[in-house]
């Protein structure tokens, strides 16, 4: 890893008015993570993606509504919290951050959105804290500038939005792993699907993700690799049930990253799902599963040595046997 580049605005840490379970502070306690880590970091603020980008993915309509942040009651249930002015907002500089990481990736080999990944989004509604789908907004204007894409999904919960918006779209390849009973009930189809039975562990997790990999690169032959890196497969997440540990979660990264640099393709992360009481903690997960995205021997030592601080801040005193 060269000098690390990350995508974060302070309007990502906004709370969505009533918004139950939607972990607002993590937004911060990432980027104060990372910054600690890498006092080279960079963070660059992203621009709001204008409309004719939304409109590549999502209906006309569906747009106009959240722009205007008139968006009708039911959709805003399905959203999780009502669209204001400011949510309005933070969903455009959420895809903005995703446009401008794969941006930055393309230079440099690698950079994070420190938000999106809003994989519930489809194209005429929102769904699960998801407005804009940021993910495939992106992989489309990839594909109109000629080049492919794939899409890496390793949030505990389906991309069901990603796999809907890219559907049938030549270029573009979306790869699901996930909790196959965790939300969204009703999945959809993407180019792969590996459904995980809750409480999978490292082991499973790590040679399912290691072959399906595989098959995506295989099937995909990308320039460009998204990835939307939720941690609530963790075996700390409220919501996720897949049990994955600390050393589990920096494996599935690693795994990502060698079969990237592999294949010689950039990668762009989102920050995607977690769920935590403890946003700190909450926000050194998504810290660490981002460090060992980056890959590259600096990478590599980083993500070790994070990996030790949060051992010892989750069991002091314990030391090695
Ligand atoms: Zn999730």
């Amino acid at each position: 890893m060269k000098r690390a580049m990350f995508v974060h605005h302070p309007l990502y840490g906004a709370a969505p008015p009533a918004a139950r379970r939607f972990p607002a502070g993590k937004h911060r306690a990432v980027r104060d993570a990372l910054a600690a880590a890498l006092p080279g970091a960079r963070f660059v603020e992203p621009e709001p993606v204008g409309r004719d980008a939304l409109l590549e993915v999502h209906g006309a309509a569906y747009v106009e509504a959240v722009l205007a942040a008139r968006v009708p009651a039911p959709l805003e249930r399905r959203i999780g919290f009502p669209v204001t002015p400011e949510v309005a907002l933070r969903a455009r500089l959420s895809v903005g951050g995703t446009l401008a990481a794969v941006g930055l990736a393309r230079a440099a080999g690698f950079s994070a959105n420190l938000a999106g990944g809003a994989h519930h989004a489809m194209p005429d509604a929102g769904a699960g804290f998801c407005v804009f789908n940021d993910l495939a907004v992106a992989a489309m204007a990839e594909v109109r500038a000629g080049r492919r894409v794939l899409v890496v999904d390793l949030d505990v919960h389906q991309g069901d939005g990603t796999a809907l918006c890219l559907a049938g779209v030549e270029g573009a390849f979306t790869f699901s792993i996930h909790a196959e009973r965790n939300f969204p009930a009703r999945k959809a189809r993407s180019g792969l699907d590996v459904g995980l039975p809750d409480g999978c562990g490292d082991d499973a997790y790590l040679e399912a993700l290691e072959r399906g990999l595989a098959a995506a690169f295989a099937a995909a032959k990308p320039d460009l690799v998204l990835v939307q890196a939720g941690v609530d497969v963790h075996e700390g997440d409220a919501l996720g049930r897949l049990a994955l540990s600390d050393a589990g979660l920096v494996a599935r990264s690693r795994l990502v990253s060698a079969a990237c640099v592999g294949a010689g393709v950039p990668v762009a992360a989102t920050l995607g799902g977690g769920y935590a009481d403890d946003v700190e903690a909450l926000g050194l997960r998504h810290a660490l599963a981002l460090v060992a995205l980056a890959g590259g021997a600096c990478g590599e030592a980083l993500a070790d040595a994070m990996l030790q601080q949060h051992e010892k801040a989750l069991f002091p005193g314990a030391g090695p046997a």
